[in-house]
């Protein structure tokens, strides 16, 4: 093992399982390791890295306004921050942001802001959000308890209360958990960590309509498919369906930490001065790297061009479903698929590595592909193959 694996194995607390490599170097859709072997990279730092390593825009934005200023705090106004939130509100539903600095953090405000809207409207005890089954919102106390899975909240107790958890597409189950302690309802449009599963398109219409009946707000969770993932900027434009509260992180900023709330303006009251906060959120630094990112994203025919390879790859992988029984089904939107096996899907994803194919596995059985948005057709072509030789090789 490498001295650097060493390193990190005797310093750093063990909470991640790892690949045994250690990368150094990237570009575009591509990285290195330390000893300079290659490898496509189909995690895209888990959705992040949207317009891929080293992307020379984003690199010179970074270097010019690093020389300008890079934090000053909330205290004062800063231009890259109003410009972001405008541009952000300009291509949502949409009409107030707040930053911060992680899906997490994005979601604890969304959490927050719930409460405190329905707080102020109905008095105390309407605080109960309803999430779903496999769902994952973060680490943190509060987006650990709102997250629909068992496993990785073991030993944590107590939990934040407050949460209730229903199966995720089950509008009758939904339906049984409404009652007057209800303040909001979040869901993933996607759910990415819960295995690459999509809302149904009528579930979410109906969900919206309870939540406009009711006065309970609705949050989508969009801090791994919204920004251009799917092939739209926002996942929930797919459906038509509007949230009262939307929470982005991964690729706002191709990969520095930035974590955004993006609400309708009724909520505007509910946070006012001195009701929420963060340190670091929006320094004019992140503010200006997402700032030309998002121009990226909404430049002619990007999106479009996320869409078409998108179905393009979706297509090659549906292709290997006819040809290896062990693939069960196919399924995501854009940039984000999953491919879910009968078998544990370590050992596809340990083979896909070994011959220069990175990417992950989620739910055990849920091969999960996130390539960075400006692959080429000859990288999901090349990916593709070498996925096919290593299911050959597992399964032949
Ligand atoms: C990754 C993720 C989070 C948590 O984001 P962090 O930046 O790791 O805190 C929350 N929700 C969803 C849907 C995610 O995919």
């Amino acid at each position: 093992m490498s001295e650097t694996i060493d390193m990190a194995n005797r310093y750093l607390f063990n909470t991640y399982k790892r690949h045994p490599i250690c990368l150094k170097r990237g570009k575009g859709c591509v990285v290195w390791d330390e000893e300079g072997r290659e490898y496509l990279d189909f995690v895209g730092g888990i959705a992040v890295c949207a317009l891929g390593h080293g992307n020379p825009v984003l690199a010179q934005v970074m270097f010019e306004q690093a020389k300008e200023l890079v934090h000053v705090s909330n205290l004062f106004y800063t231009r890259p921050q109003a410009e972001l939130a405008r541009l952000l509100v300009e291509n949502s539903f949409g009409d107030k942001v707040f930053f911060c600095n992680s899906g997490a953090e994005a979601n604890e405000a969304a959490i927050k802001l719930c409460r405190k809207y329905s707080n102020e409207k109905y008095g105390p005890g309407r605080h109960t959000i309803i999430s779903m089954f496999n769902s994952f919102h973060g680490r943190t106390m509060a987006t650990l308890s709102a997250t629909g899975q068992d496993k990785i909240k073991q030993g944590y107790e107590p939990l934040l209360e407050g949460f209730r958890f229903v199966p995720f597409n089950d509008l009758e189950a939904l339906g049984e958990l409404l009652d007057e302690t209800v303040c909001g309802i979040i869901i993933e449009p996607i759910q990415g960590e819960g295995g690459v599963v999509p809302a149904k398109a009528e579930y979410l219409r109906k969900v919206r309509e309870i939540c406009t009946q009711r006065d309970i707000l609705l949050i989508f969770d969009e801090v791994q498919v919204g920004m251009g993932r799917t092939g739209r900027l926002f996942a929930y434009e797919h459906y038509g369906v509007e949230p009262d509260i939307l929470t982005l992180a991964k690729a706002i900023a191709n990969g520095l930490p930035m974590g955004a709330m993006i609400a309708k303006g009724f909520l505007a009251d509910a946070f006012g001065p001195g009701s929420h906060a963060s340190t670091f959120g929006g320094t004019p630094l992140i503010c200006k790297v997402a700032l030309a990112q998002l121009k990226l994203l909404l430049s002619e025919g990007f999106l479009e061009g996320v869409r078409e390879k998108g179905e393009y790859f979706q297509r090659a992988l549906e292709r290997l479903k006819q040809d290896y029984k062990i693939i069960k089904e196919v399924r995501g939107k854009g940039l984000i698929l999953g491919m879910e096996l009968t078998i544990p899907g370590t050992d596809i994803v340990d083979g896909c590595r070994e011959r220069g194919l990175l990417i992950n596995c989620t739910q055990e059985r849920v091969l999960r592909f996130l390539p960075p948005l400006i692959v080429s057709r000859k990288e999901i072509n090349h990916g593709v193959e070498i996925l096919k030789e290593v299911l050959k090789k597992e399964k032949g």
